[in-house]
């Protein structure tokens, strides 16, 4: 026995605090018959082991595979040492060294042992909406300060009560030092406010709310990062309703079922979706809705799909329920009018939500950070995301680019920012669109809250080159402010490097980046949107861009795809015949204006951008002439497309400019032909994607390149991504598409920050 007793000194760096790791260790010692301790560290977790060998051994192997879900390992650092003649094993207090950087988790879905508790009559905690434990529950949405203690938390205001506190402090026990720990006893409440009165609580609460959903209202439900809208999915006539009050009147809306079952009723899913679904950062998931299915048209209109998610708080457990007589689809949407912030406080949504919900079920824990819900789809067995936040934010992505602490300001829609720490890049979660006060001050706020919380002090800034981006313009009076170097990123660059860096192509690694997108501001003062850029973190080459076309109106045009489509004809030199979509749809002084403007080439910007020629192609079919939120025309046509059409149309490359002339021709033709929208759709679609390989082709030749990486916000349409990865693949580029941050504006900020380190590490900034 003494002959192979051993001594080990064991660092851990990474997640590893407050995800009940400690626990864990102490348990895992025990099993294995090991003494000595753990305690956190600055950097994470140390552990001093006595012990056979092998035990140590074998303590090694299952601390990397049985770790906490939420924890995760970095590093793993052993020293071999004297054994200490440890006689037990010992959880110590944190060294006193303090504290100043932790990553902090993300907030977590209910998880199975609490959802036992909750339904289980003889638990303490049976029914109790607030169950949660060291393994779930919320997280980033009620951290206030550093280091995470319950004090520093939206938790401060409700003492423990002696059961709770003997569970908090058992290291033996799931809820040992999880911070949110509560019961019936001593923590947060529901109840059913209605005008502004509690009509009932508790219990009753929630019964109650569940009467009024049932009978057709808008109920609004305070969640993890703010309050939800919901109503019936099956009800026509409550789905109507939620759209007019929240003035949103196409955009789609998310559905919450009560469980996997019901999600397989109305929609069809892969077992990936079904993995992603059911997965602790419980997203909504965009799925193929069922035909026929007695979902509302009215929850996504102009749509095969639906954004579906399963509960992920114990009070959305309760709250849907299934009961004979009782729905099993329920909209969840963002507790706001319009493109507004979610309302997070009870008052704010009284003031903010009371013509929207004809009732509130609210409590009283409060939020501290606002956090949306995440979106993602399913591709190739990966997760491809398209907003990354609730479930996912805070948790930092890998930044393995030798660089000084940076901030990046990120885009001005769909606005994430970036802090970067070491090899740390803290994403933020969703903002939203810098386009109101609300939203900017969360903007503000948001960036000093991760500042404070990751100890982040930026020595360098990185923005987006559009000089009336707001966040462009706070970033710049910022560097100023501190007197720091500033690095202006190109906004198509940045959605190039985000992909790069999520691929550790780090190292000057060249990729032919199809940055295809809706607007971007150009180097050249033009609008981009459809170019291949042959780039590394640090530079680029616009190697090749879809032609420009004018844009009658500019932002006015972006909403009325008819004049783009009218430009592009009159682009072509092709007549305003009275048969076409656009030409239909335009009065004849609306088409006489158009025509002098064109003519004369008044307020009327060029771009390449691809994301305008679907919306032209979208106009020209007679899909959508009006837009009512951003990108609804391609989602149409996307939507429309026949999936058995795999024919295309001719293009042309000449010198790097690609030309879609041709392919009018052949749209204009097919239209007078009659042939079918959904046919002529599906051509259009399968023209980009030949467009791209053809393009590849040419700059692998030119450049010598033969990776390939798809960003920007039109690979969110699926059939042209699935089409474009399969025919580049086959002609042996590797391909790159999202994996870990979204390809539309929500990633810009991760590849400003990538390509401004880059650069600084290159020796030169511009
Ligand atoms: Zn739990
Ligand atoms: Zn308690
Ligand atoms: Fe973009």
């Amino acid at each position: 026995m003494t002959t192979s007793l051993k001594g080990a000194r064991i660092h851990v760096n990474g997640i590893v605090q407050g995800v009940g790791f400690r626990p864990f260790i102490y348990s895992l010692a025990h099993r294995l018959k090991l003494t000595g301790w753990v305690r956190n560290t600055s950097a994470g977790v140390e552990i001093a082991l006595d012990g056979a060998a092998d035990s140590i051994q074998h303590f090694l192997e299952t601390l990397e595979s049985e770790a906490p879900p939420l924890a995760h390992i970095d590093e793993i650092v052993v020293t071999d040492v004297q054994p200490d003649g440890f006689s037990g094993f010992d959880i110590l207090d944190s060294t006193s060294e303090t504290i100043r950087f932790q990553p902090i988790s993300p907030d977590v879905s209910l998880c199975d042992d609490c959802l036992r508790e909750l339904l289980d009559p003889d638990d303490r905690r049976y029914r109790y909406p607030f169950i949660n434990c060291t393994n779930c529950g919320p997280r980033f949405t009620i951290i206030q300060d550093v280091p995470y203690d319950r004090p520093k938390t939206t938790m401060s205001g409700f003492p423990m009560c002696s059961a709770c506190e003997a569970e908090y402090h058992d290291p033996a026990d799931r809820r040992f030092h999880a911070q949110p720990v509560a019961c019936t006893e001593c923590g947060p409440h529901v109840w059913l406010d209605v005008g502004g009165a509690i009509l009932s609580k508790n219990e009753d609460a929630i019964s109650g709310a569940r009467k009024f959903l049932r009978e057709g209202w808008v109920v609004g439900v305070k969640g993890l990062g703010g309050f939800h809208l919901a109503c019936d999915a099956t009800n026509d006539e409550a789905v109507k309703l939620l759209r007019k009050r929240k003035l949103r009147v196409d955009k789609a809306f998310a559905v919450m079922f009560p469980d996997i079952e019901a999600v397989e009723r109305y929609c069809r899913l892969t077992d990936y979706e079904r993995s992603l679904l059911v997965s602790r950062e419980r997203p909504v998931v965009i799925v193929e809705r069922k035909r026929g299915s007695s979902i509302s048209d009215a929850v996504a209109p102009g749509q095969h799909t639906i954004g579906a998610m399963l509960p992920y708080t114990p009070l959305h457990v309760l709250l849907l329920e299934r009961e004979a007589g009782f729905s099993d689809a329920w909209v969840m949407t963002s507790g706001n009018i319009s493109e507004e912030p979610i309302a997070t406080g009870n008052d704010e949504a009284r003031e903010r939500l009371s013509q929207l919900a004809d009732a509130f079920l609210m409590h009283d824990r409060p939020i501290q950070t606002r956090c949306d819900d995440s979106v993602v789809r399913g591709f190739q067995g990966h997760v491809y995301p398209l907003r990354r936040s609730r479930g996912y934010a805070p948790a930092p992505l890998a930044f393995p680019i030798e660089a000084p602490p940076l901030f990046a300001a990120g885009g001005m829609y769909k606005n994430t920012f970036c802090l970067t720490r070491g090899s740390y890049a803290f994403m933020s979660h969703h903002i939203g669109d810098l386009e109101n006060m609300e939203t900017l001050q969360a903007y503000r706020q948001g960036i000093t809250h991760y500042m404070r919380l990751f100890d982040i002090k930026p020595e360098l800034v990185a923005y987006d080159i559009h000089p009336d981006y707001l966040a462009t313009q706070i970033a710049l009076t910022y560097a100023a402010e501190e007197g720091l170097p500033a690095v202006g990123v190109q906004h198509h660059h940045a959605h190039i490097a985000s992909l790069l860096l999520e691929n550790g192509l780090v190292h000057g690694e060249r990729a032919i980046g199809v940055a295809f997108d809706g607007t971007g501001y150009g180097e050249d003062g033009t609008i981009w949107g459809g170019e291949f850029l042959v780039a590394d973190l640090a530079h680029y080459d616009r190697a090749a861009h879809l032609k420009t076309m004018p844009l009658p109106g500019g932002d006015v045009a972006v909403r009325k795809p008819w004049r783009i489509a009218l430009g592009l004809l009159h682009e072509a030199g092709k007549s305003w015949d009275d048969a076409l979509a656009p030409v239909k749809i335009a009065s004849d002084e609306e088409r006489r204006i158009l025509r002098r403007q064109l003519e004369l080439g008044i307020n009327s910007p060029r771009t390449s951008s691809m994301g305008r020629l679907f919306d032209a192609v979208s106009s020209l079919l007679g899909i959508r002439q009006l837009v009512n939120y951003e990108g609804q025309a391609a989602i149409e046509l996307e939507a429309a497309l026949d999936p058995d059409e795999s024919d295309s149309y001719p293009f042309a490359l000449n010198d790097g400019e690609l030309d879609p002339g041709p392919m009018l021709d052949a749209i204009l033709r097919d239209l007078a032909n009659n042939i079918s929208s959904g046919i002529v759709a599906a051509k259009f679609q399968n023209t980009v994607a030949a467009m791209v390989l053809s393009t590849c082709n040419a700059l692998r030749e030119q450049y010598d390149v033969a990776r390939v990486a798809l960003s920007g916000g039109v690979w969110q349409n699926m059939h042209l991504l699935s089409a474009s990865v399969d025919a580049l693949q086959t002609a042996g580029f590797s391909v790159y598409v999202h994996r870990k941050v979204p390809a539309n504006d929500g990633g810009l900020s991760l590849g400003q920050a990538a390509v401004a380190a880059s650069r600084l590490a290159s020796g030169k900034l511009d």
